[in-house]
C-alpha cells in the first residue's frame, strides 16, 4: 500500500496524467505487484512498461491513468477493452465502474487474442477478485466483441496499437461513447479519443505513444 500510495504521488506530479478522484482511488485500489510477472514484482510500482508473457507489455501506469482519464469511464459504464494483457487496465475499470462490486453497476469486458495471456490474465483478476466484475474473451478483439455484437460500448479501450480505427469498434460505440486508441505506424502512435455525436465523430489527440501491436483483421499485415 506504502509503494501504491508513492506511485499516486508521482502520478500526481505529472501534470494532466490523473485529473479524476476516481482515477486516483482505482489506482490505491488495484495491487499492480499482482499483474506482473514474479521477477518484475519489486519493479511494480515504477512508472514504466514491463514485460509479460510472449513478448508483450503490461502498460506504463502513467499511460492506464491517460486511457482512463481520455476515455472518461464513470461508474456504472459499460466498458469494452481490446488487448487484455495482464488484466491490470481491465482492474482500474472495474474499479471505476463498478467500485463496490454490486450487481447492475458497471461491468467490463475485455478480449485477449492470445489464449496464453489470457489465462495469465485470469489468473491475476481471480486472484484480486476482479474476475466477477470482469469478463474476458479470448478472440480477435479488432472485429469488436464477439459476444452479443448488437451491443453498444459506452467507451471502448484498445491497449495495442493500430494501423487505422476498426471500424467494427466505431460500430460497437454508444452514441455520445468514447473510444481511446494508439492509431499510426508501427513505432509511433498517437493515442486519440474519438467521441461519438450525432452530428459525426470527433476526435481529440491526447499524446504520443508506442503500444505493442494489434494482430487480427484490422491490426498490422505483419503482426499476424
Ligand atoms: N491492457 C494490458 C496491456 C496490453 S498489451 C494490461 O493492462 O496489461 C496488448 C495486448 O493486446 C497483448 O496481450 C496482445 O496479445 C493483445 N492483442 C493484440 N492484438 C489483439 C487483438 N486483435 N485482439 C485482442 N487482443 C489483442
Amino acid at each position: 500500500m506504502e509503494e501504491r500510495r508513492r506511485m499516486l504521488a508521482e502520478l500526481l506530479r505529472l501534470q494532466g496524467v490523473i485529473r479524476s478522484e476516481k482515477v486516483m482511488q482505482a489506482f490505491l485500489k488495484v495491487p499492480r505487484e499482482e499483474f506482473v510477472l514474479p521477477e518484475y514484482r519489486d519493479e511494480a510500482y515504477e512508472d514504466h512498461p514491463l514485460p509479460i508473457l510472449k513478448g508483450q507489455t503490461i502498460s506504463a501506469p502513467h499511460m492506464c491513468a491517460i486511457m482512463c482519464e481520455a476515455a472518461e469511464i464513470e461508474r456504472g459504464d459499460t466498458v469494452l477493452e481490446v488487448g487484455t494483457g495482464s488484466g491490470y487496465q481491465a482492474a482500474l475499470c472495474a474499479e471505476i465502474v463498478s467500485p463496490t462490486g454490486e450487481p447492475l453497476e458497471g461491468v467490463v469486458l475485455t478480449v485477449e487474442v492470445v489464449a496464453e495471456l489470457a489465462r495469465f490474465a485470469r489468473d491475476n483478476l481471480k486472484r484480486t477478485k476482479y474476475y466477477d466484475r470482469v469478463h474476458l474473451v479470448v478472440a480477435d478483439g479488432s472485429c469488436g466483441s464477439p459476444v452479443r455484437e448488437n451491443f453498444r460500448f459506452k467507451r471502448i479501450l484498445v491497449t495495442a496499437a493500430a494501423p487505422t480505427i476498426p471500424p467494427p469498434l466505431i460500430e460497437q460505440l454508444d452514441e455520445n461513447g468514447s473510444l481511446v486508441i494508439p492509431v499510426g505506424p508501427r513505432w509511433h502512435q498517437l493515442l486519440v479519443a474519438v467521441r461519438k455525436k450525432r452530428e459525426g465523430l470527433v476526435r481529440e489527440p491526447i499524446t504520443y505513444c508506442i503500444f505493442v501491436a494489434l494482430r487480427g483483421k484490422y491490426g498490422y499485415d505483419d503482426c499476424n
